[in-house]
C-alpha cells in the first residue's frame, strides 16, 4: 500500500468534469510526477486530496487512514503538506516572518532557521517575500510548507516560469528531503523533461482520468501518452 492511495476521485464543476474516477498511489519515499495537458484536472486533484475542494465521490486514503473530505488544517497537520500554482507567500512579510507564521506546536525559530539553511537562503532572511525573484518565492513557499514537518508534500509546478538554475536547486532540494528526510513528493508539471530528472514514476492524466503510470522511461515511449498527449 502507497502513502497515498487515491480511489475513484470525480469533481465536476457545472458541465465540466475535471476528475473523472481517478485512481492512483504514491509509493513512500518517492518522487512522483502528476503530469497532463493544460486542463487535465492536474490541480483539482490537488485540491481534492488536500482538502481545499469537496469531491463528488471517490476516496482518498493518506497513511493507511481514509481523509476524504477533511478540512484543509486537518489533512495539513496528519501530516500532507501542499504547495499552490501560484507561489502564496505574504510580499510584505520578510522571508523569516514567512516561515514563523506557519502554526506550529514545536520550536519554530529552529525549524525555521533549519529550513532558511535548507534552501539556502539565510542571506535574505530580512528581504521582503517580494523582492525575492519567483524561483526563491517558490522555495519560500516549500520552506514554508515544510514548517509543519509533512511526510508527503504535494507540489504544483513548482518550476513554472523559474530560471534554470533555481530550477535545478529546486530540484535538488526535492532529492534531498526523499533521500536524506524520508519524505515523499507528488510534483505537478505539464513538461516531461524536467519531471524525468527526478521522477521514480509518473502519472498521466487526461481528461481527469490516469493515462497510464509508469518510470519516466516507459511513459516517454508509450504510443497513447506519444499521441495523445506529447503530439507524436
Ligand atoms: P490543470 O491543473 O491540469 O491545468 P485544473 O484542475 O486546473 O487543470 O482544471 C481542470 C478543469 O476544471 C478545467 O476545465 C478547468 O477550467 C476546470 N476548473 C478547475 N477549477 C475550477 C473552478 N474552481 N471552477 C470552475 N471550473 C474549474
Ligand atoms: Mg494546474
Amino acid at each position: 500500500m502507497g502513502i497515498l492511495e487515491v480511489e475513484g476521485l470525480k469533481r465536476s464543476f457545472g458541465g465540466v468534469t475535471a476528475v473523472d474516477g481517478l485512481s492512483m498511489s504514491v509509493e513512500e519515499e518517492s518522487i512522483t510526477g502528476l503530469i497532463g495537458p493544460n486542463g487535465s484536472g492536474k490541480s483539482t486533484t490537488f485540491n481534492l486530496i488536500s482538502g481545499t475542494l469537496e469531491s463528488d465521490g471517490g476516496t482518498v486514503v493518506f497513511d493507511g487512514e481514509e481523509i476524504t473530505d477533511e478540512k484543509p488544517y486537518t489533512i495539513a497537520r496528519r501530516g500532507l503538506g501542499r504547495t499552490f500554482q501560484q507561489a502564496r507567500v505574504f510580499d510584505e512579510m520578510t522571508v523569516y516572518e514567512n516561515l514563523l507564521v506557519v502554526q506550529t506546536d514545536d520550536d519554530k525559530d529552529a525549524r525555521a532557521n533549519e529550513l532558511l539553511g535548507l534552501i539556502e537562503m539565510h542571506d535574505e532572511r530580512n528581504s521582503f517575500a517580494q523582492d525575492l525573484s519567483g524561483g526563491q518565492q517558490v522555495l519560500l513557499g516549500i520552506a514554508r510548507t515544510l514548517m509543519l514537518d509533512p511526510d508527503l508534500l504535494l507540489l504544483d509546478e513548482p518550476f513554472a516560469g523559474v530560471n534554470p538554475g533555481l530550477v535545478a536547486d529546486i530540484r535538488q532540494l526535492l532529492v534531498t528531503l526523499v533521500e536524506e528526510e524520508g519524505k515523499t513528493v507528488l510534483i505537478i508539471d505539464h513538461e516531461m523533461d524536467e519531471l524525468s530528472k527526478i521522477c521514480d514514476e509518473i502519472v498521466v492524466l487526461v481528461d481527469g482520468k490516469k493515462l497510464l503510470k509508469g518510470d519516466p522511461e516507459a511513459v516517454r515511449e508509450d504510443e497513447d501518452v506519444q499521441r495523445s498527449y506529447l503530439g507524436g
